[in-house]
């Protein structure tokens, strides 16, 4: 079967951030073939600062015109660059538009807190609206055919706060009556990232970083036959370039690792992002923006890994809960609870370990979730102690075929101790596709140098032949 949608193409925030960043993403969409989905992030830093000042607004602070003429001000100046004439005179009255649609939420913030999400949320989101009628024009004037769309009327969502979880069934009905008469019609649609929406019509988001699930969303409604994600790195790396500058390019990962390495802090995916394409089995592929002959990173189904740690990730800013069963009521009863309380809340597990003799039970969760977990903590009946230690890191060892090899806790264990790092709590799942431990946080980049060495994920492995771009 011929799919209608070749690839879903998505380009994060460092992609279209300027003139030269907007220009590089028109001509990569330019050179695809037809029957491309384009799905765009907000230029980087904008959705940040549009926060800011909302909620300097909701506090009754100052800071939302400046908010407002800082994204006004970045986004004249490279439309200036990029467009002439009637594209730029269009794109100008779109900016005007949606400045002032910012500044009237802002306001509305302050004078209605029981609205306040509702507000927040079209505000922190209004930077993907920029850039997809930025790029549009930009293909436009180019001569290519092509049209912004906002995912806040396809994406739908149950509207959870800056976290909705979409509904997949109506999302796939209002993605494919939009989409496909415009592939159809040889119209290259450019989707706003990140965007969301209620059947109410309200705007909501898939969370910060969500444009990558955006896209395997709409890769899994249309359906696509890949999802590209365009970035600033060359692909999935075996470590957090950041903290390991010799960190090396993994040209195949499949669904497992890719999901495991997200939801442990790699930010060049979202953790969510991985589901619908590993459920319909549309690949994914990474590539950098700035290097697009690079051959990136392919995630499918397989792993090459061959029995070894593949990449080492971080969750750098995290907090550890641990939690005593009050006098007379046992561990099972408080754990039923509190993970009970901690799905309603959509808290994210990070670590879980018992220490059954004390009654004990000690859960890593990320740092900006503590607040939330304390609160939701103070309701529960069975808790006797609570402690926070909140300067804390999860770093965490990924490889699905690690499964079956003797000794990797052992080896992560003396590396650490080698350079005199203390293992706060350590976690592995009898899944063996990570290996999770709690160590101090001004420790953490040195834990993640040491694992990266002591397991050689710098020198090339065994795994095969990287696969050639389809
Ligand atoms: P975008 O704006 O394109 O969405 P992000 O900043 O969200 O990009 O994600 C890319 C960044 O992810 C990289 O610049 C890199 O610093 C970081 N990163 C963390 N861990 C990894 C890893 N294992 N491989 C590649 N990049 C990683
Ligand atoms: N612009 C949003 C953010 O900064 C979404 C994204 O970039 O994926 O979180
Ligand atoms: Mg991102």
């Amino acid at each position: 079967m011929v799919l209608p949608c070749r690839a879903v193409m998505k380009f994060g925030g460092t992609s279209v951030l300027g003139p030269r960043g907007t220009d590089r993403v028109a001509s990569v969409l330019a050179d695809s073939p037809a029957g491309v989905v384009a799905v765009v992030s907000a230029m980087a830093g904008t959705t940040d600062v549009l926060l800011q000042g909302v909620e300097a607004a909701a506090a009754g602070r100052p800071g939302l015109e400046d908010a407002a003429a800082a994204t006004r001000r970045a986004h004249l100046a490279a439309a200036r660059h990029l467009l002439t004439g009637r594209e730029l005179e269009g794109f100008v009255a779109h900016l005007e538009q949606v400045t002032a649609n910012y500044r009237a939420r802002g306001a509305q913030l302050a004078g209605s807190p029981r609205e306040a999400n509702r507000h927040l949320e079209a505000a922190a989101s209004a930077g993907e609206l920029l850039s997809a009628h930025l790029v549009a024009a930009v293909l436009r004037q180019r001569g290519v055919a092509a049209i912004p769309v906002d995912s806040a009327q396809l994406l739908l969502t149950d509207g959870h706060p800056m976290a909705a979880t979409p509904l997949i069934s109506e999302t796939r009905e209002r993605v494919r009556g939009r989409l496909l008469p415009l592939l159809q019609g040889g119209t290259l649609p450019v989707v706003t990232g990140f965007r969301a929406g209620t059947a109410g019509g309200e705007v909501t988001t898939l969370g910060r970083g969500g444009s990558d699930h955006s896209a395997t969303l709409l890769a899994q409604a249309l359906p696509a036959a890949e999802v590209w994600i365009w970035t600033d790195v060359d692909g999935i790396l075996t470590a957090d370039p950041r903290l390991v500058p010799q960190a090396r390019l993994l040209p195949e990962v499949s669904y497992a690792e890719a999901l495991e390495l997200s939801y442990f802090g790699a930010k060049v995916l979202h953790r969510s992002a991985v589901l619908p394409a590993a459920a319909s089995g549309i690949p994914i592929r990474i590539k950098n923006t700035m290097r697009p002959e690079g051959q990136g990173t392919l995630i499918e189904g397989r792993s090459p890994g061959l029995g070894r740690v593949r990449a080492v990730t971080q969750v750098e800013k995290a907090g550890l809960l641990t939690l005593t069963a009050s006098p007379g009521d046992g561990l099972n009863r408080l754990a039923g609870e509190v993970f009970g309380r901690f799905a309603d809340a959509r808290i994210t597990t990070l670590l879980v370990t018992q220490s059954s003799a004390e009654d004990t039970i000690c859960v890593a969760v990320p740092a900006v979730e503590v607040p939330t977990a304390r609160r939701v903590l103070r309701q529960t009946s069975y808790l006797g102690n609570l402690d926070v230690q909140d300067q804390v890191s999860v770093v965490v060892m990924v490889g699905e075929a690690m499964r079956g090899t003797a000794g990797i806790a052992g080896k992560m264990f003396g590396a650490l101790g080698k350079e005199g790092i203390n293992v706060i709590a350590i976690s592995q799942g009898s899944s063996e596709l990570a290996v999770a431990a709690v160590v101090q946080r001004q420790e953490v980049g040195d834990a993640v140098r040491a694992l990266h060495q002591v397991f050689e994920l710098g020198s090339p492995g065994p795994g095969g032949p990287p696969q050639v771009l389809r």
